[in-house]
């Protein structure tokens, strides 16, 4: 299936000169949300990525997180803008273009040597997602692997992710 046919280009959103990739389009297509699923579990199995647990980030981290989870007989948790979990959580501090923001987990969520496998809709500079990756490692647990859909190639957001599978399934 051309998963490229299914993701929206908007230009200049949310700011001029960016170029977002809505995966509205792809969400909304029966057909096109059980390929996108089945293909990046797919992708697990043949790297033999055998994660515990599934972290997903706001927001559409948890859209393409869950399902998987749920495919690949694993548990999702959820990772969360600043404020927004109601348990004790671990933070974590990251750069934005425009200052910083924080990301947070619940500290019961995960626990040492679970194996996490990190997944968002896109990777971009890997700004999100190497904090991400920084979060789950503050809790002890074994980083796995990390599953986007799209990722955008010119930006080498992978250069700054530590270096185990990284599976993307449509690359700009
Ligand atoms: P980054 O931290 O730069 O890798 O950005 C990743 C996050 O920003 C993901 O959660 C994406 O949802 C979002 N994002 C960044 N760039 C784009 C884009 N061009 N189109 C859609 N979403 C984007």
């Amino acid at each position: 299936m051309d998963l490229k046919s299914l993701i929206r280009d908007i230009p200049d959103f949310p700011r001029p000169g960016i170029l977002f990739r809505d995966i509205t389009t792809l969400l909304r297509d029966p057909d096109g949300l059980r390929y996108t699923i089945d293909f990046l579990a797919q992708k697990c199995i043949e790297l033999e990525i055998q994660a515990d647990c599934i972290v997903g980030m706001e927001s559409r981290g948890f859209i393409f997180g869950a399902p998987l989870a749920y495919k690949l007989g694993s548990g999702f948790i959820p990772v969360r803008k600043r404020g927004k979990l109601p348990a004790a959580v671990h933070s974590i501090d990251y750069e934005l273009e425009y200052g910083t923001d924080s990301l947070e987990v619940h500290q019961d969520a995960l626990s040492p040597g679970r194996k996490v496998l990190i997944v968002d809709d896109l990777l971009a500079t890997g700004g999100t997602a190497s904090a991400t990756a920084k979060l789950v490692q503050k809790t002890g647990c074994e980083l796995v692997g990390f599953g986007f859909i799209i990722e955008l190639g010119d930006l080498q957001g992978r250069k700054y992710l530590p270096d185990i599978p990284i599976i993307s399934l449509v690359e700009y």
